[in-house]
């Protein structure tokens, strides 16, 4: 049993603030909160006093699978567009990765994760050359980090039917070994849905036994849908539909289905997405950087959180610049709009865990985020998104504690970091002689 002593508790739902509150966590549950309640549980350890504490950090999209990308030693051709830069760069990485370096990446992004106070990454997952086993190499290097995950295999037709049918039975076979393992350990530290590449890529009747597959495991739909003004246009010239359409029309909408970008769909396709309760993943950092666009009708969905896409593990640098970027477009959401954004990864935790996350409550899950901010004006309900949006950042995370275990303390980890990175650096170099090969 391990307990925190006098923290400042940050809620983002609704906006309060309780100070001089003492946690106890037990196993993985938080099973007290009030002020001065530790002398009621001797022998619990303190691990931490008159810190912030906050619930942890839900990354709701992401790729591992880029994590060795950065400055690649490869001459990649320039892009004119959207789709050119998934062909020039994401298709030839992807298809250059092996289980190594999956591996790796996967180490890798969780540390970072991490020292970003980061408790879960929703992943997305593409290695084309190395499918079949994809999901639980990515599992197991995330728990031997300590963190917690929903992952799935990206489903497309743009590298043949084997592989479109390997890629769905990844995901398959994903979700029955998290299904056994919930029922002979009685709870999982890694989820599964269901992933999809976006409709331009996906014929009928991939979507069909997509929808199938989801069914059979009562899993949900991860995809990208109208990133850039491409999956639109070519959904309508070629399926004579929108692609929200197309997705309801195979039954792949539900409370399971975790719809990213949508930089491109128009009010109908959002009042789709509304009326099956599914939530979209707004990416700005990584729309920004492609280049292909802003949607302003954000505003209109009942449930929207945030993702990277890829683009480091820093939520608290993708929501400010999510709300800036709201800002400079006049789309009229407020501060406390985008904190909630935040929190809304944790509705995907308990649609998918079945669990209670987001709270620091009795009988919730120990996801928690402890903090060092000297704060110069006092912290109170009504300026909590003042302070978190404009004035944090992801180095004043201290301490980390997922599913009840101190994966993080003093930012710290309890094991040696550096034979990590310095492999992930040998594996990148690997990497960038498989992509020259192919360029
Ligand atoms: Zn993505």
């Amino acid at each position: 049993m391990i307990a925190i002593e006098k923290a400042k508790f940050l809620n983002f739902n609704p906006f309060c603030v309780e100070n001089d509150i003492d946690i106890i966590i037990d196993k993985n549950i938080i099973i007290d909160k009030g002020k001065n309640i530790i002398k009621n549980y001797p022998g619990c350890e303190i691990i931490q006093k008159n810190k912030i504490v906050t619930t942890g950090i839900v990354c709701s999209h992401s790729h591992i699978y880029s994590a060795l990308a950065r400055g690649l030693d490869v001459k990649i051709k320039n892009s004119k567009d959207f789709v050119q830069i998934l062909e020039n760069l994401w298709w030839i990485l992807d298809r250059a990765l092996n289980k190594e370096m999956v591996e790796i990446s996967a180490q890798v992004c969780a540390i970072e994760a991490i020292l970003n106070g980061v408790t879960t990454i929703v992943d997305h997952h593409s290695s084309p050359n190395f499918i079949e086993g994809s999901l639980i190499t990515i599992k197991n290097s995330f728990e031997k980090i300590g963190l917690r995950s929903i992952l799935c295999y990206e489903t497309t037709d743009r590298n043949g039917e084997e592989k479109t049918k390997k890629a769905i039975f990844e995901n398959e076979n994903f979700a029955k070994i998290i299904e056994k393992e919930k029922k002979d350990k009685g709870y999982t530290l890694t989820e599964a849905s269901i992933g999809a590449h976006a409709p331009f890529t996906l014929s009928d009747n991939t979507l069909k036994e997509l929808s199938k597959i989801c069914e059979k495991t009562n899993r949900g739909i991860h995809i990208h849908v109208s990133e850039d003004r491409f999956d639109p246009v070519f959904n309508r010239y070629f399926y004579k539909d929108e692609p929200i359409k197309r997705l309801e029309k195979f039954n792949l909408l539900n409370e399971k289905s975790i719809i990213v970008h949508g930089v491109h769909i128009d009010l109908d396709e959002i009042e789709i997405i509304n009326k099956n309760n599914a939530i979209l993943i707004h990416n700005p950092r990584s729309n920004m950087n492609n280049s292909v666009g802003y949607n302003k009708n954000l505003r209109n969905l009942n449930l929207v959180a945030i993702g990277t896409d890829g683009i480091n593990h820093d939520l608290i640098a993708e929501l400010a610049t999510a709300y800036y970027k709201n800002r400079d477009e006049k789309a009229n959401l407020s501060m406390q709009d985008y904190l909630k954004m935040l929190d809304n990864g944790n509705i995907i935790l308990k649609r998918y865990f079945g669990q209670n996350f987001g709270k620091i409550e009795k009988g919730y899950i120990a996801d928690l985020v402890l903090w060092d901010y000297n704060y110069p004006t006092e912290i109170l309900d009504s300026n909590i998104a003042v302070h978190f949006i404009f004035f944090f950042n992801s180095g004043f995370v201290n301490t980390v504690i997922i599913d009840g275990n101190i994966v993080l303390k003093d930012r710290k980890f309890n094991f040696d970091i550096d034979p990590i990175f310095e492999n992930s650096r040998f594996q990148a170099k690997k990497l960038a002689e498989n992509m020259k090969k192919m360029v």
